[in-house]
């Protein structure tokens, strides 16, 4: 065969994989959103809370404020698989839950250092919640060690002491040191 990649091209065109393709996306959306809707569910019950969950174009994984609303990345949801959904969701819940950003506002006025301690000290606050959760609701945590393990670092370059997040490594034994003692 001369060019088999060109074949399959031709075949593809003609059983209109096209179309098949944005079904098939479709579904997935609605599979994941109702995977969402569960969580969200759990979640509530388990914080106590009425939080709602919607589905956006975030620059992170997802967000939350202190109101209760908590946004998930449209690309991080179709990509990831649910223990990893439910991890950032968790994640985003304990922040909203602890009212993280009013207590980070109110420390504005504090020096750069201490302003990123702090928010260092609630990523891992958020991490570890989030751990326990994942564990009590029988949720993997291999999957999300991996995902942790496998992204880009966006501060890699950035010196320990101004990090939001600690290094992925360290990140990823203190997610698995809670999930095993919880
Ligand atoms: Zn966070």
């Amino acid at each position: 065969m001369k060019n088999p990649y060109l074949l399959a091209i031709a075949a593809c065109a003609l059983i209109g994989v096209p179309t098949i393709a944005r079904a098939s996306r479709a579904e997935v959306t609605a599979t994941r959103m109702q995977l969402v809707g569960e969580i969200q569910q759990k979640l509530n019950r388990s914080f106590q809370c009425n939080f709602s969950v919607f589905l956006g174009q975030t620059l992170r994984y997802a967000t939350a404020n202190s109101s209760g609303v908590i946004m998930i990345d449209r690309s991080f949801l179709l990509t990831a698989d649910r223990s990893t959904i439910f991890f950032a969701m968790a994640h985003e819940y304990a922040h909203a839950y602890l009212q993280h950003d009013i207590r980070l506002y109110g420390q504005i006025q504090q020096s750069s250092k201490k302003s990123a301690d702090m928010r260092r000290a609630f990523e891992k606050e958020a991490d570890g919640i989030a751990a326990r959760k994942a564990k009590q609701m029988g949720f993997d945590i291999e999957s999300i060690i991996a995902f942790i393990l496998s992204r880009h670092d966006p501060e890699k370059s950035v010196p320990s002491e101004y990090r939001v997040h600690s290094r992925p490594q360290e990140r990823a034994d203190y997610i698995l040191a809670v999930y095993r003692s919880s």
